[in-house]
């Protein structure tokens, strides 16, 4: 398998430092709010790489961070007036919620930032022990210029940088030895969340968050780093230059980054008006039809988001739902149920299609021509899967869509509706078996209810019902 990693600028062989094992990080979103269609990109795309990878055998440990000390936070915790870890755990639920929506799988491990503080202030003394951090006034700040390898992965050089970076410094941090030196602890202001540390009490900066949980949870050194291209300078930079300074080691091998996602064309932006959370567009839309339509282009190309596009991903999604659903049907009323020698023959033609999606998947991940080798099996489907296959043959063809699309994470299986009407039955059946004092076959039913997504509420008016 190849993948573009921004560090070379390449295409690369993808070899992990162990055999057979994947250590990947991902940044993931600061919860001060539903999380929008952009965050929504990385989570979608690195949780099918996940995917893929463990298509292909590998274990992988996935870790995304949630980032739950931010001045976003702080700010909004200001405006309804609740502590900051109110504001944190509300979002970081909801974002579970989106995320299960849009079948993106929970990482092995989503470490807080605000868990893992300690392990933070160590690093920073590590650094500082070793030379790379200074402490002004409580402030403590990276020595950039000792790293001399800064600027690798955004491919910068330090002098460029330096005669750009006047707007780099702020007010307050004129007390920094040079302006290209970033924060790693800064002293709290009244009523932040603020933790002891040597040098003053405060908060971390944002960038050791993560060199901090990736070496926790994965290691010193792991194989992927992943996240939104906006994330490569500075804050991918600065992560390379505190871990491997403090570290002594390369810190990942692989940097992958996707492009943006923007609207009508447009920069996504809550001022512009173009601004959707995944929520708004789940009233709309089935999530998995965003995951469609987000894998429908390579995650290193920018990528559109129109009520056009989101349309026609509704219908593509809908033709592979369909053909699925019609090979179910024809598999379940065939007469004959043993493969003919001639169906035997085409199932063997059929692995073409496999063959092209993981070609396409190998090439750096790319899922458009995967959606595209999934399309010609769904045409390969309905074209010679007719009235009077036998069922093997219906089953081994419908089989071959769901495993496909499972390995995007999109589900080719047609979500049954749970009819009202069904229901109604059910519930009268229940009262039946209560009045009858058979109150396991009661309960059975009730249950079996909740697995479709119906909650029983017993009223002194009679049982109500509502859906999940
Ligand atoms: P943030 O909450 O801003 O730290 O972002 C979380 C993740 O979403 C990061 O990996 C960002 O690079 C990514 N991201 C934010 N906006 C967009 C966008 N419009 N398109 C693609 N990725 C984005
Ligand atoms: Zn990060």
């Amino acid at each position: 398998m190849k993948l573009y990693n921004t560090l070379t600028k390449k295409k690369e062989e993808f070899v992990p430092i162990e055999e057979g094992r994947v250590r990947m990080y991902v940044c993931g979103p600061t919860v001060y709010n539903f999380i929008h269609i952009g965050n929504a990109r990385p989570m979608i795309v690195f949780d099918t790489a996940r995917r893929y990878m463990e298509y292909k055998g590998y274990e992988v440990n996935y870790v995304s961070n949630f980032t739950d000390v931010d001045d976003k936070i702080i700010a909004k915790s200001l405006e309804e007036g609740v502590p900051a870890e109110e504001i944190s755990a509300r979002y970081i639920e909801e974002c579970k919620k989106d995320m299960e929506a849009m079948n993106v799988r929970p990482a092995t491990t989503h470490p807080q930032a605000t868990q893992e503080i300690q392990g933070m202030i160590d690093m920073i003394q590590t650094l500082i022990d070793k030379g790379y951090a200074y402490n002004v006034d409580g402030t403590v700040y990276f020595r950039t210029r000792k790293f001399t390898e800064y600027g690798k992965l955004s491919h910068k050089n330090l002098d460029d940088l330096r005669s750009g970076s006047r707007s780099l410094l702020v007010t307050g941090e004129d007390q920094k030895e040079d302006p290209l030196d970033f924060v790693l602890w800064k002293p709290k202001k009244e009523g932040e969340p603020s933790w002891q540390a040597p040098w003053s009490d405060g908060r971390p900066g944002w960038h050791i968050e993560c060199s901090e949980m990736a070496k926790k949870y994965l290691g010193e050194e792991i194989d992927i780093h992943a996240g939104g291209e906006d994330l490569i300078f500075p804050h991918h930079e600065n992560e390379i230059a505190q871990s491997e300074c403090c570290n002594g080691r390369p810190f990942a091998r692989y940097w992958l980054h996707n492009a943006f996602l923007n609207i009508d064309n447009r920069k996504m932006s809550k001022s512009l008006g173009n601004f959707f959370t995944v929520r708004e567009i789940g009233e709309k839309y089935d999530l998995q039809v965003l995951r469609f339509f987000m894998l429908s282009a390579h995650y290193r190309s920018p990528l559109n988001f129109s009520a056009e596009i989101m349309e026609s991903s509704k219908n593509a999604l809908e033709r592979i739902v369909t053909a699925a659903d019609t090979l179910k049907r024809l598999a379940e009323t065939a007469s004959a149920q043993e493969l003919t020698e001639e169906e035997k023959g085409r199932l063997e033609a059929m692995k073409e299609y496999r063959k092209k999606f993981e070609e396409a998947m190998d090439d750096d991940l790319n899922t458009a021509d995967a959606i595209a080798a999934v399309f010609e099996l769904v045409k390969f489907a309905n074209t010679e899967v007719k009235e009077g296959c036998s069922g093997a043959f219906a089953a081994a063809v419908r089989q071959e869509i769901v495993s496909l699309c499972d390995i995007l994470g999109l589900i080719a299986e047609r979500k049954e509706e749970t009819l009202d009407e069904e229901i109604e039955t059910m519930i009268a059946e229940r009262q039946a078996a209560r009045k009858a004092r058979d109150f396991a076959r009661a309960d059975a039913i009730r249950d079996e209810l909740l697995a479709k997504g119906i909650i029983l509420e017993d009223t002194r008016e009679g049982v109500k019902w509502k859906r999940a």
